[in-house]
């Protein structure tokens, strides 16, 4: 007869050594090859009357062996579920305060700026950085003998493309063949092959503006570019137009503004003189309308302004790489005294 009380135990035994499911299934295959296989070769050398009752012992004990097993295989099923739902969170994250952005100062001066050509209905265009000579030159009166028509003076990219010098080039692209009233305000990079120092850089920001429309003058000019600064400095501002040369105006002016430092009295920021010059400016030049198909009226008021001198002047800095360095104790502590 079979012991099946010794088999079940040994079982259980296995069984309750058992912590994963694949191992639970091979060693339980290795324990019916062991000790159930041989019980069915038994069985061959029985009478048929003990077959029968020989037959039946084995099935129940079969059917208590494979409950105790599911009853096993469940338990690792269930332990595996939760295992696969519990999440490792480290909570021990070291934390650190992360301070909001601020925009860089040459965007702040360039969208104040911005601002105010807005209101006044300029149409405000950003286009490509590569131009070509005649948008930078040829349109612009620059004659062949300017300087800036020198590779050693301007990065060019072949015979007819170039970094720009000037956004003055996106204007004279933006009025070429439009005979009509406009407004237009170009901004962005330019580029000088300059060696970089406390006030140059080989590339830096303006702003171009052109208006055309028939009857305007100087004085119109004067008014656009004194409100303009008063808005800038967020105060009045006394300035002077000095008779300038530029290829693109005649005529042209430097516009000096009284000295914030010393208040007109002379100090090293003006170099003694009270003025600081600021941005040039003019009427546009009767060639540049020719050049740009415009024949229908010839008045014009241009000015082109340089980001990085009036960030500086606004913020009293002495180096332009201040500008660049997006240091965020600079800007934090200008936004703080700022506009
Ligand atoms: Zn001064």
């Amino acid at each position: 007869m079979i012991n099946q009380e010794e088999i079940i135990n040994k079982f259980k035994m296995l069984l309750a050594e058992q912590t994963k499911m694949s191992n639970l299934i091979e060693n339980k295959n290795i324990f019916y090859a062991k000790h159930i296989q041989p019980l069915y070769e038994n069985i061959k050398s029985l009478s048929n009357e003990e077959k029968r009752e020989f037959g039946k012992q084995v099935n129940q004990l079969k059917t208590t062996l494979e409950g105790l097993f599911h009853q096993k295989k469940n338990e690792l099923e269930e332990e595996a579920n939760k295992k696969e739902n519990i999440v490792d969170y480290n909570l021990n994250v070291d934390t650190f305060n992360l301070s909001k952005g601020t925009p860089n100062l040459i965007s702040i001066v360039t969208n104040d700026i911005i601002s105010y050509f807005k209101k006044l209905n300029f149409e405000i265009i950003e286009d490509s950085e590569i131009v070509t000579v005649d948008e930078n030159m040829n349109w612009l009166n620059i004659n062949e003998t300017h300087p800036v028509r020198d590779p050693k003076d301007t990065f060019y990219i072949n015979k007819n493309l170039l970094l720009r010098t000037h956004c003055t080039a996106i204007t004279a692209k933006a009025i070429h063949n439009q005979n009509k009233e406009i407004k237009v305000l170009s901004y962005g990079y330019v580029y000088r092959n300059d060696d970089d120092d406390m006030t140059h850089s080989h590339q830096f920001n303006q702003i171009d503006i052109v208006w055309i429309k028939k009857g305007l003058t100087i004085n119109h000019l004067k008014s656009i570019i004194d409100e303009l600064l008063k808005y800038i400095f967020n105060k009045e501002i006394k300035t002077r137009y000095r008779l300038s040369f530029f290829p693109f105006t005649e005529p042209s002016f430097e516009v000096d503004i009284s000295c914030c430092n010393c208040h007109g009295k002379g100090c090293e920021v003006c170099k003694h003189s009270g003025w600081i010059e600021i941005l040039g400016a003019g009427m546009l030049h009767k060639n540049v309308f020719d050049a740009a198909k415009i024949t229908s009226f010839k008045t014009g008021i241009a000015a082109g302004l340089g980001i990085e001198r009036i960030a500086m002047l606004k913020y009293g800095l002495k180096n332009v790489r201040d500008l660049y360095n997006n240091d965020f104790r600079l800007i934090e502590q200008i936004k703080k005294g700022g506009k």
